[in-house]
This record gives C-alpha cells, structure tokens and sequence, in this order.
C-alpha cells in the first residue's frame, strides 16, 4: 500500500514538474487479471462476479458446440497467459486435463467448477450409439451440470472463492455478488418447481443429444432424448421407432429440440406425428447475435421454462 501511495506520489510531482494538465495525463494502465472460462454458464457468473475488477473471455467461438471442442494454439496461449482459468470439469472438457499440466499454478489458478458436484449417470435409454461405442464409457455420467439450478449455486461460490485468491482486495466484491446471484438461481430454481408442478404432459421428449437430463431430474419430468449425451451420436432407427411410440403412448403434444442441435430429428418425430416442434436452450454457448445482446444465462433458462410450459400444458 505504501509503496502504490509513493509510486502515486512520484507520478503527480512528475506532471507537476512536465507542467502537463489534465488532458495531457496519459490514460491510466489497469492490468486487470484475465479470466479464460470455457462454456457461457461460466462466463456469464465469472463476468457478473468480476465487474469490471478482471476481464472475463469465453474460450468457445460463438455458437459452436463444446462436447468436440479441441483448443487451437492460440486457445492455449490465451490460457497460459490468464490468471485464472474456469472449466466444467475433466468430464466435459477432457482436454483442459492436457492443457493445464505444466503450467506454472503460482501465475495461472485453475478451477474446475463442478468439482465435488455428484453427476447423474448418462441415461441408458439413449442407447444410439451408431458405431461409437468407446463413447459409452467415457459417457458413464451427464456432463450437462449448468442445467441443474442448485449445482449452479454450488459453481457460483467456487468462482467467487477462486477471483477472491486471486485478487484478494476484491474478495468483498465477489462474496456480495455471488450472494445475489446465488438469491437469482433459487428464485429461478422456484419459477421451476411453481411452473412446472401442474402439467398435462410430464414427458420431456427430446429430438436430440441427451442435455436435460438434470432439469428433468430436478422437476420430476420423464426425459426422452433421441441420442446420447455428446452432439455427435445420433438416434438410432429403432430409437426414433420408441420415441414415435412414447408421443402416442403418453399423448405428447410437443417433442424439443436444442439450440445447437440439428433440429432434423425433431422435425422428423413431429411430421411422423403431429406433434409441434419448441425450442430449448442448452446454453452450452451462444450465438453471436446472443452475446451481443448480452443475453444471461438465467435469462434463456427463463425462456426455457416458457417452452416447457407451453409444450407440456402447464396450469401455472
Ligand atoms: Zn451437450
């Protein structure tokens, strides 16, 4: 403190010296710590979090879909030049696992903020797995933890603990920040149970790769998705034959489809039988368009919980 009250002080004799007058002050240098998160869920707590005390940077490019993603030499510079670099964990993102051995811990703090989260297995229903069966066991567990609102609570407070280590002059900051967010996700958390307690229909049908599966969990729905729980595996026939039986069987009126999903399958499941096509939002990552707007991942989950409403004809 003293030594920044000198540093201050020699500056101000120095204009005071050159004669220069206020608009002559050079602009003042913040090196704010750099933040490199890798989903938007993260991104979007890291830079509430943050405000303007560090600079938060989303690893994924706009719109792309993070279950293949592999960081390109520039991606991995980015990383190694952070302070502080925030993952799902090794389950999700099983390159940071490389990304991160080797790298001097003093300069660059790495969190994996699912970590100590219970996964919930991958659902076995999903059995489409068209020639990639290595996928089934690295596939044991559901990587999509953002999609339960209490597993959020828990990530908001291991970001906060880790911007505190890293910049401990704004720890009363982040703690005060991640309070009122952790107050939105369980306001969130109850627009769920409200909305979705009185519906017609409790089956979430899913004309693509297993993502809600936590949601579903949490708000006592039955999760029908018509793949596995990474982008790439595709249904099966005999899956989208179960899936055709299950809209007639428990009377759904509309199956969903994902944000950064090919909406083929759904559209497939809806010409075969009349049901209406919604659209869910994983919030794996955004659009450009999105992040433009400045969207919030609370905010998709709100429209979410809409979709859901309407699509399972929901009192509330
Ligand atoms: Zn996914």
């Amino acid at each position: 403190m003293g030594k920044n009250v000198m540093v201050v002080g020699l500056l101000l004799a120095v204009f005071a010296l050159s004669g220069c007058n206020r608009q002559d002050v050079p602009p003042k240098v913040t090196v704010r710590p750099v933040v490199v998160t890798t989903l938007f869920p993260l991104y979007d707590y890291a830079r509430i979090l943050a405000g303007d005390r560090m600079e938060v940077q989303l690893l994924l490019p706009p719109g792309l879909e993070p279950h293949h993603f592999e960081p390109r030499p520039d991606d991995l510079l980015r990383i190694h030049r952070a302070a502080l670099f925030i993952y799902i964990g090794p389950f999700l993102e099983p390159w940071a696992e490389r990304v991160i051995t080797g790298v001097d811990r003093q300069k660059l703090r790495v969190v994996a903020a699912a970590e100590g989260i219970p996964l919930l297995p991958a659902p076995t229903h999903a059995g489409g797995v068209h020639g990639h069966q290595h996928q089934r066991s690295q596939a044991a567990n559901d990587p999509h933890v953002w999609l339960d609102f209490a597993a959020d609570q828990t990530m908001v407070a291991t970001i906060a603990s880790a911007m505190s280590a890293v910049d401990p002059a704004g720890a009363d900051q982040y703690r005060q920040r991640a309070d009122v967010l952790v107050r939105q996700l369980i306001a969130l958390d109850e627009r769920y149970r409200q909305g979705l307690a009185s519906c017609e229909s409790r089956v979430l049908l899913h004309g693509g790769h297993a993502a809600f599966g936590y949601l579903a969990h949490r708000y006592g729905l039955t999760y029908q998705a018509a793949a596995g729980v990474t982008a790439e595996l595709e249904a099966t026939p005999r899956r989208m034959a179960e899936l055709v039986q299950q809209v007639r069987e428990y009377k759904v009126k509309a199956v969903f489809v994902e944000q950064l999903d090919s909406p083929r399958l759904a559209e497939t499941l809806a010409t075969e039988t009349g049901v209406t096509v919604r659209r869910l939002h994983g919030a794996h990552n955004v659009g450009r368009d999105e992040l433009q707007q400045g969207v919030s991942f609370i905010g998709l989950m709100d429209q979410n919980l809409a979709q859901l409403q309407a699509g399972l004809a929901c009192k509330n």
